[in-house]
């Protein structure tokens, strides 16, 4: 027989695996388990330690403990009718203890006293005899190593109706058979440069360990390997984004200088630093592919306008595109803002928009009157064309997926790409998920902020709350309530009746003699301009509104922000609304009105309590969330990592290693596959979003 196995071989069915027939397969099918190499890469869920022996007088109530002793006898009760006892009474030359199992007979000839044992279970000495009650078990024999007891043992996350003693014994002898046959597949020059376990071993090693020490190992390689295929895959994509032309854009000129002078404020240490790293690629002459995050508030705006203004200077257009209407409508005032003195034509686009007008906006782009268009991705919709787009910013990337990036690729375009994210993510997370970009930070905020101080309240001291705010608003200072989300997220026409019943009440119950303004996402253009113009010169004093404040509002005067139902919302969207106040010199608040009523809820009011950092919020987010609802999966094709612990403080090591690692590995191009054949195979198994990348010469 071959001492390989052959690819072929390792995608075949488990069911013709030895031991494994069409019933075990089906339950493994459940778990995912359907080739005989995931099989080989079911690892167990954890491990019991039963390598350490306790001496039976010595055991202690409630433990769980392994012993090693001789059978004295076997007991065979029926204390009532249904109801069968087997007693194997064990001495380790200390003490006695004894083992019960409940409606097991046929264990019974599986014992005779005399014989070497090891139990392995949680104690209880409450009823007088030491008792272990259904333990683990296993009869020594001089041959053959013990498998369930005695050593480390592998618990595997079974389902179904498989024990894990009988899953046990089936894995030993596949890994015993199989193991050794199995192909490296990963350079031996970066197994060699970690140090890393070879793959037969590691498998043996972390189904069946023989000690700590080799289980570490093992599972370094696992890691090594899924964090190196991942990155392998991000770093060809990467690579085959920047063999296309770009564009080299002159980054200096008079339009650039212009703004930063027209700014109230120096760029703060790292705004300076993104922009540098963002002129850099965008005078390469190889497409930028960027992306810039960082805190609420952090200015990034200031910085995407800042590389708009490069492609104009350059003669081409710039596209800002945001996830909704309401979000693409609120850049479009922050721009207009900051490039009033400015003699440059921006557009809002929008499908809200007449059909005239629209078809207007539309010839415009395309003769390239218009230098800089805002809108949702409908920007990208086939109609659209622009004469010489140059930049392409998208804000929020999580909401967006990789499909606009798509077509922006099949319009045969490659503008620079900036992809603005205000969920910033420490970089661990950042490199696994968005591994083919370059990656700025901006950290740190403006100075002169000062922390915001949170609290949660329960509802029914709303009175209290408004009590305060109107403290606040005798200082000269204003504030937001936010209105509770109700149906859904976009369901703007409720969320605005919600709004004006909320500022009515307030109007006539608790604040009559103040001025109150609204704002929702069903209001026109010009209405929302003209509140928030009013809001901005302090003639509005409370604003209610939906969410549709998140983004983009910009009034340092306001230090009150008070959620309704804030356990409705969303972590980053808590802390997005946060971040509207606390942006000027001022002591700012936010006041989360809610009563809490599930687990999850109250973590995330809590965490908001608690800091003020929207790096530890997001990470604290993704565990709340889970990757898969944290990174929205399905839509983005985010990776799932089976081995790795993003928040093991070893990953971040690892991840800077593998993906070094894939990079250098990568400028080999399609020669590596060829060396390495089976290396785009197991790419292609663990990360097929990925994959398509691998044919990449
Ligand atoms: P982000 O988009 O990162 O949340 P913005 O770009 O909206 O942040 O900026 C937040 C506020 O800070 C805006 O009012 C902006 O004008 C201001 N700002 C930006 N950069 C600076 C700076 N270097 N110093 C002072 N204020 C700044
Ligand atoms: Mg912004």
């Amino acid at each position: 027989m071959n001492q390989t196995l052959s690819w072929q071989e390792l995608k075949s069915p488990v069911q013709y695996v030895k031991g494994i027939g069409p019933s075990r397969a089906k339950t493994l099918a459940k778990a995912g388990v359907n080739t005989c190499l995931d099989l080989l890469y079911y690892f167990p869920r954890t491990y019991q330690d039963r390598t350490q022996f306790s001496l039976i007088p010595f055991l202690k109530d409630g433990e769980v403990a392994t012993v090693k002793a001789r059978v004295v006898s076997v007991q065979e009760t029926k204390p009532r009718p249904g109801l069968h006892l087997l007693k194997v009474i064990i001495s380790d030359g200390r003490g006695r203890a004894e083992a019960v199992w409940f409606n097991q007979p046929f264990l019974k000839k599986q014992f005779a006293s005399g014989q070497e044992v090891i139990f392995s279970g949680r104690v209880s000495r409450r009823f007088g005899p030491i008792q272990f009650s259904n333990p683990d078990w296993e009869i020594l024999d001089e041959d053959k190593d013990p498998l369930h007891t005695g050593r480390i043992v592998p618990i595997y996350p079974l389902s179904g109706n498989l024990t894990q003693r009988a899953f046990r014994r089936k894995m030993k002898d596949i890994i015993d058979a199989y193991a050794p046959k199995v192909p490296e597949f990963l350079p031996p020059s970066f197994l060699a440069k970690f140090g890393l376990m070879p793959l037969n071993m590691a498998l043996t090693q972390v189904h069946f360990p023989e000690s700590q020490d080799y289980l570490k190992e093992a599972r370094k390689r696992f890691i090594y390997e899924e964090l190196f295929l991942l990155q392998l895959g991000f770093a060809l994509r990467w690579k085959e984004k920047k063999t296309k032309g770009g564009i080299s854009f002159k980054t200096e000129g008079p339009l650039t200088e212009k703004f930063l002078k027209s700014l109230p404020f120096k760029l703060t240490e790292g705004q300076a630093q993104a922009l540098e790293e963002i002129k850099k690629d965008m005078r390469s002459p190889r497409p930028m592919n960027r992306l810039l995050q960082g805190e609420v508030g952090s200015g990034k705006t200031v910085i995407a306008c800042y590389a708009m203004l490069v492609a104009v200077q350059n003669g081409y257009q710039a596209a800002l595109m945001a996830p909704t209407e309401i979000l693409a409508g609120q850049h479009f005032m922050v721009l207009e803002e900051l490039l009033k003195d400015f003699s440059i034509n921006l557009a809002l686009i929008t499908s809200g928009m007449r059909k005239n007008q629209r078809e207007e906006m539309r010839g415009a782009l395309k003769e390239g009157k218009i230098d800089i268009a805002v809108g949702t991705h409908a920007l990208l919709q086939e109609e659209v064309s622009f004469k010489r787009l140059g930049l392409a910013v998208i804000d929020e990337q999580h909401r967006f997926g990789v499909m606009q990036r798509k077509i922006l690729k099949e319009k045969g375009l490659s503008p620079d790409v900036l992809v603005l994210t205000a969920t910033p993510i420490p970089r661990s997370l950042a490199l696994t998920i968005y591994g083919d970009f370059d990656i700025s930070t901006i950290r740190g905020l403006p100075v002169g902020r000062q922390p915001i101080t949170t609290y949660l309240v329960n509802t029914s001291r709303a009175k209290d709350v408004y009590n305060f705010v109107r403290r606040e608003i005798a200082k000269g200072r204003q504030a937001y309530i936010v209105c509770p989300l109700i149906g859904s997220e976009e369901d703007e026409n409720l969320a605005a009746q919600a709004a004006l019943k909320l500022k009515e009440g307030l109007e006539k119950e608790v604040f009559p003699d103040l001025h109150l303004g609204l704002l929702h996402g069903r209001m026109s253009h010009q209405e929302k301009e003209e509140v928030m113009r009013l809001f901005k010169d302090n003639q509005i004093q409370v604003l209610v509104s939906t969410s549709v404040i998140e983004v983009g509002i910009d009034v340092p005067n306001a230090t009150v922000m008070v959620i309704w139902n804030a356990e409705r919302f969303g972590l980053a969207q808590l802390h997005q609304l946060r971040g509207r106040v606390g942006r000027g010199s001022h002591k700012s608040y936010c006041i989360l009105l809610a009563d809490p009523k599930n687990e999850d809820a109250l973590k995330r009011l809590d965490v908001m309590v608690r800091t003020n950092d929207g790096f530890l919020i997001s990470a604290e987010d993704l565990k709340i969330r889970g990757p898969g609802e944290f990174f929205g999966l399905e839509q983005h094709g985010a990776p799932e990592l089976k081995v790795t612990d993003l928040f093991s403080p070893e990953t971040q090591k690892y991840l800077e290693d593998c993906r070094e690692q894939a990079f250098f590995y990568a400028e080999e191009g399609q020669g590596l596959f060829r060396k390495f054949p089976l290396l785009s195979a197991m790419m292609e198994e663990r990360f097929p979003f990925n994959s398509q990348f691998a044919e990449v010469g």
